[in-house]
């Protein structure tokens, strides 16, 4: 697998925005194109996720999720495993010898 690549969306359900575009709902994960697992593991044909390829996986740790969002629960591992790569929420500091 490619490093650095943006991880899109895999999800429960989805409904469609305003502007006719599939949104994802229900349930999130992180999915890397090409593969067809989420990055915890998943298998996507078996837990009957849908795929969002246009739809980049950019949420936080930090997010929280109001009653009106479709989306109802963010995967915490797919998060911790998209947050790693050098973005700003996951600050490690670098122990001093
Ligand atoms: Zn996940």
């Amino acid at each position: 697998m490619k490093r650095g690549q943006s991880a899109a969306v895999a999800a429960s359900s989805e409904w469609v925005g305003d502007d006719g575009v599939r949104q994802p709902g229900g349930e999130v994960h992180a999915w890397q194109a090409g593969t067809n697992q989420t990055l915890c593991g998943l298998a996507l044909s078996r837990t009957r996720l849908r795929r969002f390829p246009h739809v980049r996986f950019d949420f936080r740790a930090t997010d929280v999720i109001t009653p009106e969002d479709e989306v109802r629960h963010i995967c915490p591992r797919c998060v911790a495993a998209t947050s790693r790569r050098g973005e700003r929420n996951w600050t490690r500091v670098s122990p001093r010898p």
